[in-house]
C-alpha cells in the first residue's frame, strides 16, 4: 500500500491538506498552487513540494497540482470512504462539549456512543450520541476501536485496561495521566492545560515580532 511509503512526519500533514484541497474542491477550483497551499497550511513549499512527491502528484509548473487528483489521493489513504466509529468515555465538561461537535465536518470520524459513571447521565442521548453506564463497555465496544478519554485522571488507567481487552487500537487521551498499554495500541495524549501552560510560556520567553514591530 503507497501508506506504507509516507513518512511518519508527511503523513501528520495530511489531514490538513486535505482539509484545503477538500475546500477548494467545493469552491469549484480544478488546480492549486504549491504557494497558494503554503499560505494556506502555513507549512514551507519546499515540504510540500517533497510531501507531495510522495503522493505521485507531480505539480507542473504554471499549472500546479490536480486538485481532483488529491483529492481522490486524500480520500483514499486517509480512508475518506470509510466511516471510523469512536467511543467517548467521560461525560464531563469536555466530554460533553467533544459529543457535541461535529468531527464529520473535518474527517470521516463519528461519536457513535458514550459511557458515563454517574447514574444521571447514564441512558440520556447528547448530541444525539446514547450515554451507556461504564459497566456495559465491553458489550457495546465490540465494533468499536477508537476511545476519547475525558474521565478523571484517576480513572484513567482501569478504564485504559478494561479498553484493551475490549480491542481497542487507539486512544486519544485528555486527562494529564500518562496511561500504558501494550506496543499494539497507539495512544496519543492531548493535555490542554499543558499545551495553554507551553503557549504562554513560549509568548513570555520566546515572543514573536513577526516583522511588525
Ligand atoms: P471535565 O474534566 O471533562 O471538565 P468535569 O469536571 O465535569 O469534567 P470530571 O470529574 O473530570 O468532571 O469527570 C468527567 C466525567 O467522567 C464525569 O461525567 C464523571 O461522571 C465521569 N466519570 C468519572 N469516573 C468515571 C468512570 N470510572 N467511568 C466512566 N466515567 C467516569
Amino acid at each position: 500500500m503507497v501508506q506504507h511509503k509516507i513518512p511518519q512526519a508527511t503523513a501528520k500533514r495530511l489531514p490538513l491538506y486535505y482539509r484545503f484541497i477538500n475546500n477548494l474542491h467545493h469552491q469549484g477550483k480544478a488546480r492549486v498552487s504549491s504557494k497558494e497551499l503554503s499560505e494556506a497550511v502555513k507549512v514551507d513549499s519546499a515540504t510540500i513540494r517533497r510531501d507531495f512527491s510522495y503522493f505521485g502528484a507531480l505539480g507542473k509548473k504554471g499549472y500546479g497540482y490536480n486538485v481532483e487528483y488529491l483529492l481522490e489521493f486524500f480520500r483514499k489513504t486517509l480512508d475518506q470512504d470509510e466511516l471510523t466509529g469512536v467511543a467517548l468515555i467521560g461525560v464531563g465538561n469536555l466530554g460533553t462539549a467533544f459529543l457535541h461537535y461535529n468531527f464529520m465536518k473535518n474527517n470521516n470520524t463519528k461519536i457513535m456512543m458514550a459511557f458515563d459513571a454517574e447514574p444521571s447521565k447514564v441512558g440520556s442521548d447528547i448530541g444525539g450520541i446514547p450515554v451507556y453506564h461504564i459497566d456495559q463497555l465491553e458489550e457495546k465496544m465490540s465494533d468499536v476501536h477508537v476511545a476519547i478519554l475525558t474521565v478523571p485522571s484517576g480513572e484513567a488507567e482501569g478504564i485504559t485496561e478494561r479498553l484493551v481487552k475490549t480491542g481497542v487500537s487507539g486512544i486519544l487521551n485528555f486527562t494529564p495521566a500518562r496511561i500504558t498499554v501494550p506496543d499494539n495500541i497507539r495512544v496519543h495524549h492531548i493535555d490542554l492545560a499543558v499545551e495553554l501552560q507551553a503557549l504562554v510560556y513560549f509568548l513570555k520567553h520566546y515572543p514573536l515580532n513577526g516583522g511588525q514591530e
